[in-house]
């Protein structure tokens, strides 16, 4: 059968593919396999949020919704996203879906305007990137991201010479898969660019909530909406998914001007309907007790993250030919394998040896653009043990190839 070229074009995410190998793999005998492949927190969600929803449900909220939002998350959204950027956000900005996904997907739907439109994304980036740009008629180009945010002058070669068609620059600080936070001199440049290009900028701020530098009052990252200017091109996607260990209820944000929320909201219409009121409600909760200062819970998540954060990357240098800077977010560890590049593997072979010898699951850097040759990306969501046996494989495996 034959589908529309963006259709045919998809493929899986990465960390998809590789679950699925490792339970195969899990069925053979063996001790039991490491997952560090998955980028999703094993915390139950706080039970404050869960009691919401379970309220939610019995007090007979089980019909549609207005599309946008049910308005009391829309004005807590506004209220979260004001006090965290430091900028003013109204409800009317604000957009909820199921999940930051849509979010993405749906505001790129409504910023390329017309087939070949050039969007800009991070490479190595996330993997739903290039698939929305495209399957939203826009051309996804890669431009080089590293520790420092964007290779500056690739950015502005690509942005500039669309001449006038680069429609997006898709920026995701903290970042997947490298756990990067670009700093403000980063963003600032970036701004500049997208001003200059008249872009829009898609900022997945996701891990927002995971920056682990940073004194208490600090400002710990720089958000593209909190720079001068930025408001009215910058679409800030957040979602409930990673701070709050929500993967499972779907529940994402995007904030925007109110002319684009709008038509996102007319996609929302004719695509999912709304969100389920329940898990918005989750949402309403997750918030207010955030506000209130209740994030006890949120706090020894981040303490956790932190701690393994540093035993993976100390784990990761500790190997022969393999590197890894502390990454400031997220929970993500990019490990440099380059050296084992030049022993002749690529860092899919590696992955792929990995999983088979020493039964733990990591994703090639490939997965993310082209860019993430030479790289695995280890998540540090698992207990402790978990992360620890973890490394110790891969310093195994990679120890018997040299
Ligand atoms: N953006 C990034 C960078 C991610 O890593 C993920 C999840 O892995 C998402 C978005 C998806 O978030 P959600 O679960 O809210 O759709």
């Amino acid at each position: 059968h034959h589908f529309a070229p963006a259709v045919e074009a998809l493929e899986n995410e990465g960390a998809y593919a590789m679950m699925a190998r490792a339970a195969d793999i899990a069925k053979t005998p063996g001790p039991l396999v490491m997952h560090l492949e998955i980028g999703q927190p094993s915390y139950p969600t706080p039970p404050h949020i869960v009691a919401a929803a379970v309220a939610s449900l019995s007090d007979g909220e089980t019909k549609y919704s207005p599309p946008a939002g049910i308005p009391a998350l829309r004005s807590a959204i506004a209220a979260h996203v004001s006090s965290t950027r430091g900028v003013d956000v109204h409800p009317e900005q604000v957009v909820v879906g199921p999940g930051a996904k849509p979010g993405l997907l749906l505001a790129l739907l409504a910023l390329v305007r017309a087939p070949g439109d050039v969007v800009i994304i991070p490479d190595p980036g996330f993997p739903s990137y290039a698939a929305a740009v495209t399957l939203a008629g826009g051309v996804p180009v890669r431009v080089p991201v590293g520790p420092g945010g964007f290779d500056a002058a690739e950015l502005r070669r690509v942005a500039l010479g669309a001449c006038g068609r680069c429609v997006a620059i898709v920026v995701n600080s903290p970042g997947n898969p490298t756990g990067c936070v670009i700093d403000r001199a980063g963003c600032e440049a970036i701004a500049a660019v997208a001003t200059e290009a008249d872009a829009f900028v898609v900022s997945d701020e996701i891990y927002s909530g995971l920056v682990y530098e940073g004194k208490p009052g600090d400002a710990p990252f720089t958000s593209m909406l909190s720079l001068p200017g930025m408001v009215s091109r910058t679409v800030l996607v957040d979602g409930f998914s990673k701070t709050f260990s929500m993967t499972g209820w779907r529940l994402g944000y995007a904030v925007c001007p109110p002319y684009l929320a709008d038509r996102m909201a007319l996609l929302l219409v004719h695509s999912v309907g709304c969100t389920a009121t329940f898990v918005q409600r989750g949402g309403v909760a997750a918030l207010t007790s955030l506000a209130n200062g209740e994030d006890a819970a949120l706090q020894g998540m981040r303490t956790d993250y932190r701690r393994r954060r540093d035993a993976v990357v100390a784990g990761l240098n500790a190997i022969e030919g393999v590197t890894a800077d502390v990454p400031g977010g997220a929970f993500y560890a990019w490990a440099d394998v380059r050296a084992y590049g030049e022993l002749g593997f690529t860092s899919a072979e590696l992955a792929a040896l990995l999983l088979e010898e020493g039964r733990v699951a990591v994703l090639p850097g490939t997965d993310f653009g082209p860019g993430g040759e030479g790289y695995l990306r280890l998540s540090y969501v698992g207990e402790d043990e978990e992360v620890l046996e973890g490394v110790a494989r891969i310093k195994s495996v990679l120890d018997r190839l040299r």
